[in-house]
């Protein structure tokens, strides 16, 4: 894919001149004019609108035709999500009334947020639709579910901080808005900044000799969210920024909850004040569900997007794909648009010919696999084969080892996949390639160099 994740707004804009062609004027205008691509990453692109309505509308009356073109745009498997843009026209006198509503009921939530957040902090908010009402609970993620339940009730007097961690597409992120949402209708202040968001701001506020504003507007929220902490990694000023954050709002006895793609104990590059300050609060995982959670995923989202989907489809996809929950939803989204545009019955047939390729969770593998292999090689001027073969000169076999922890790490494959994908080493050979890098990277800082540059031309591959 040729597609980066720092050129979203370009991106949905050329998905916007192909939408053109293909709506009536009068609602393009209305409902797709004024929409901007926010994020696009790991085939998630983030789009926001200007209210709830209009995201409510694109949802459920064009989803299948914008997530076809986006498809057609990017060139590859797409999850569109439409959140509500905030804007500082958000009118205020609607919102007591919404706030209470949303209070009474919480399943439809307003996208409003209460007035002390300041609106021109950020552009991007709570997610509309990741509120508790939609969060499905089984055993993989009750205990994590319990524990935003508790904290969002309570915020700030039971568990400070909350981490929730587990892989990726497992509803950590849901969870957290979820947090917010309750914070919101409770009239609480808050602030929810992915990782990368509070490093950018962090950074410019340095470069601006504006550290006295930053610090004083995350130091007087009620709640604090902060998304995807492994990404502090590696940033050692921003870490410093943290950690002055975090003491702050601990000892006002202010809510923090954070998300982690790792257990806290993973986070080895962290700086060790920070671990063990996030291994001093409530530390949950979320798993990956069992079969009855996915079935009950994708009951739930068929009925959220209006659509009759027979048992043997649900069943057929909740059998294929049991690692990620947004791979999950994407399938169904995919195989919905699929019949709707070819005007077919929606069988199992029609599902393997539309997912075929794309949501194999193998071949997904494979991909991955053969990225790092490909992305390691070249970073360390190696030969890709080499790297697959026994040389064990210095530099090839650190390559090796990298390309080992990354799989494992990064990739979350086991010891006899990476084993084979690295041209047949045994699981004991991959182990020590681990525990080999995992030990190395705290004493040696061109290691840590290494592993951020290889990840970034993952991020980007
Ligand atoms: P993570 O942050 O862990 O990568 P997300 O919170 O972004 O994952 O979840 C990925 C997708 O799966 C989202 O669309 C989310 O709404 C959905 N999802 C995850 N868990 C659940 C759940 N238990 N019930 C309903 N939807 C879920
Ligand atoms: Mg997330």
């Amino acid at each position: 894919m040729t597609t980066t994740a720092n050129q979203p707004k370009e991106l949905w804009e050329a998905v916007l001149g192909d939408l053109q062609m293909h709506v009536t004027r009068p609602n393009f205008e209305t409902w797709l004019k004024n929409t901007v691509g926010i994020a696009f990453r790991d085939g998630e692109f983030v789009v926001g609108a200007p209210n709830a309505f209009v995201a409510e509308m694109l949802e459920q009356r064009m989803y299948s035709l914008i997530s076809l073109t986006a498809e057609r745009v990017v060139k590859g498997p797409v999850e569109v999500r439409f959140q509500v843009l905030l804007s500082e026209e958000v009118d205020a006198a609607d919102e007591p009334e919404d706030a209470d509503d949303q209070r009474l009921t919480e399943a439809e939530p307003t996208g409003v947020l209460h007035p002390t957040f300041n609106p021109k902090a950020r552009l991007t908010t709570l997610n509309t639709k990741y509120t508790f009402g939609r969060f499905v609970v089984g055993k993989s993620n009750e205990l994590a579910h319990a524990a935003a339940e508790a904290v969002s009730n309570r915020p700030g007097e039971v568990y400070s901080p909350l981490v929730l961690y587990g892989a990726v597409g497992l509803g950590k992120t849901h969870l957290m808005h979820a947090i917010g949402h309750r914070a919101v209708a409770n009239g609480l202040s808050l602030i929810y900044a992915t990782t990368e968001e509070f490093t950018n701001e962090y950074i410019k506020a340095i470069g601006e000799g504006r550290t006295e504003e930053f610090r004083d507007r995350y130091r007087s929220t009620d709640v604090l969210l902060l998304d995807d902490i492994q990404f502090l990694i590696g940033k050692e000023q921003t870490q410093e920024g943290f950690f002055h954050t975090f003491n702050a709002l601990h000892m006002t006895n202010r809510q923090i909850v954070i998300t982690s793609d790792r257990p806290v104990s993973a986070l080895t590059l962290l700086e060790d004040r920070i671990q063990s300050r996030l291994a001093g609060g409530l530390v949950v995982d979320i798993q990956a569900p069992d079969i009855e959670t996915r079935l009950a995923i994708l009951r739930a989202k068929a009925e959220t997007i209006n659509q009759d989907v027979p048992q043997t489809v649900l069943d057929f996809l909740a059998e294929r794909i049991h690692k990620n929950i947004r791979e999950l939803e994407g399938s169904l989204n995919r195989v919905v648009a699929y019949a709707d545009l070819t005007g077919s019955l929606l069988d199992v047939e029609l599902v393997k010919r539309a997912i075929d390729g794309l949501a194999d969770p193998d071949e997904h593998r494979a991909i991955l696999d053969y990225v790092v292999v490909d992305t390691v090689a070249t970073h360390y001027g190696v030969d890709q084969q080499a790297l697959k073969g026994r040389k064990r000169d210095k530099k090839t076999a650190q390559a090796r080892q990298m390309a080992m922890y990354l799989m494992r790490e990064d990739g979350n494959m086991g010891l006899t996949a990476i084993g084979r994908a690295l041209g047949g080493k045994d699981h004991t050979t991959v182990a020590h390639g681990c525990d080999r890098i995992k030990t190395q990277l705290p004493v040696d800082a061109q290691l840590r160099r290494d592993l951020l540059k290889i990840r970034e031309a993952l991020a980007a591959a």
